[in-house]
């Protein structure tokens, strides 16, 4: 490895030993993109790694909000502008109780390269709280979101910083938050969040990019395989609106979704999760901000496995993980390997831990790294913030065309970095090296601070 690489990872793993998530994703990041560090050893003159791994700017705040018996809670939140060198911050709000610190430095950092692949002008953010919506009233969430962006909007705009969605943050979320903004500023500036409803300035397809974006991108790695996607049966983890988004574009394009789980469970529903009905299923449970899938299993009749996982089923072709980061360590990968399936594709952030993914890697199995996969939508939010400028809006075929070519180049970019470095066909690398190649440029530029 390139010795500039190997000395800022130590650093990071001393200086951030508690970050957990942070520190592995800088070593996975950064390990990858070694060979852009050896051909320009002017990146390291201009300490352009030292930068990278510390944020521009990363804050929290109190967020005190009162339950519906008039009883305070008292949460923290955080947002993260890890890096504004191509863009406004631009990744979403995610509430959930286990957030923190690392949860967000890693999803920060995840976004910069992330956003830099989609070919469009967004620099990297992400914030949250460790607000748990499960259980709370509308009007309890509605409080919580006031009190929220009353902290935060001073320091976002729609050539600052643009929040949007993540897990636990769905559109209604981002309306109580819109709503908020537009009331403490007085004015209409609805390009600061993206994710916004239809009736003032959200994008068509926006709710769908993400699973739309992870099927076109299968697609394109089926395709190269000499493969079709029509007949191909896949087991996703999650059923939010990740998940939903997949299932809606496959059943689409004649392939099928025939398992999906919960943080505790998981369903086989061979027929596939196709039908109008079964998609508005759930999404409902979703809304209802659901964990089990029994109400699925029982309405719809399929097997339902309670405090299990589903890896190592072989009676599909291939493998989404929706859910969420490190969902499959060590164990599961093993499981995977054996299953014979020969498709991993990630779709949620980070969803592998990197001793996994390098089990993986030397197994041969056919990989996608989420940092890819998952780009269609933070890549349709900014089609969202151009319409917002324009004020205009998009037909659905307009955005979903747009996004389709988008998952084309990101794949296409991807490949070619990794040629360019003579890597062969390693998308995980290829990825990373896109969108570092293109961040690092640019501060290069840019001078140093
Ligand atoms: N939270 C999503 C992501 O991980 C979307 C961010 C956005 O639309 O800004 O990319």
């Amino acid at each position: 490895m390139n010795a500039y690489v190997e000395r800022v990872i130590s650093e990071v793993k001393e200086k951030y030993k508690d970050q957990k998530e942070f520190v592995q994703t800088v070593e996975e990041v950064l390990s990858s993109v070694s060979p852009v560090l050896d051909r320009h050893p002017e990146y390291e003159t201009a300490g352009i790694l030292e930068r990278m791994v510390e944020p521009e700017r990363m804050f929290s705040f109190r967020v005190v909000w009162t339950d519906d018996a008039g009883v305070p809670h008292t949460n923290v939140g955080y947002r993260c502008q890890f890096n504004g060198a191509i863009g406004p911050y631009k990744g979403g709000l995610r509430f959930q109780k286990n957030v923190n610190e690392s949860i967000i430095k890693f999803l920060a950092f995840e976004q910069t390269y992330k956003n830099a692949l989609t070919g469009l002008p967004i620099g990297g953010g992400k914030g949250g709280s460790d607000f748990d919506p499960a259980g709370r009233s509308e009007a309890e969430i509605m409080r919580f979101c006031q009190s929220y962006m009353t902290a935060l909007y001073r320091y976002i705009g729609p050539d600052q910083d643009v929040p949007a969605g993540d897990m636990g943050v769905g559109g209604k979320e981002i309306g109580y938050l819109f709503g908020q903004y537009r009331r403490l500023r007085g004015d209409f500036k609805n390009g600061v969040l993206t994710g916004k409803g239809l009736t003032y300035g959200g994008s068509l397809i926006r709710p769908e990019a993400t699973g739309y974006g992870a099927i076109y991108y299968l697609n394109e790695v089926l395709h190269q395989q000499g493969d079709t996607i029509r007949g191909k049966k896949i087991a996703v983890t999650g059923f939010g609106n990740v998940a939903w988004g997949v299932m809606k574009k496959a059943s689409q394009l004649g392939a099928r979704v025939t398992y999906m789980s919960g943080p505790n469970c998981y369903v086989k529903d061979p027929e596939g999760i196709i039908t109008k009905e079964k998609l508005d299923f759930v999404l409902e449970l979703r809304r209802r901000n659901e964990t089990d899938l029994k109400a699925y299993a029982d309405r719809f009749g399929c097997e339902y496995h309670a405090g299990e996982k589903f890896w190592g089923v072989n009676d599909v072709d291939i493998y989404m993980p929706c859910a969420t980061q490190n969902e499959v360590g060590p164990e599961e990968a093993k499981k995977i390997v054996e299953s014979g399936v020969r498709y991993y594709i990630e779709v949620s952030n980070m969803p592998t831990t990197n001793e996994a993914l390098s089990y993986l890697r030397r197994s041969g199995i056919i990989i996608a790294p989420s940092k890819a996969v998952n780009a269609g939508g933070v890549g349709v939010s900014s089609l969202e913030m151009s319409q917002n400028s324009e004020r205009l809006m998009w037909t659905e075929e307009e955005v979903e065309e747009r996004l389709r070519s988008m998952m084309v180049n990101i794949y296409r970019v991807s490949l070619e970095a990794a040629q360019k470095y003579g890597l062969g066909y390693d998308l995980i690398s290829g990825a990373n090296i896109a969108g570092f190649e293109k961040v690092a440029q640019a501060m290069y530029e840019q001078g140093i601070f």
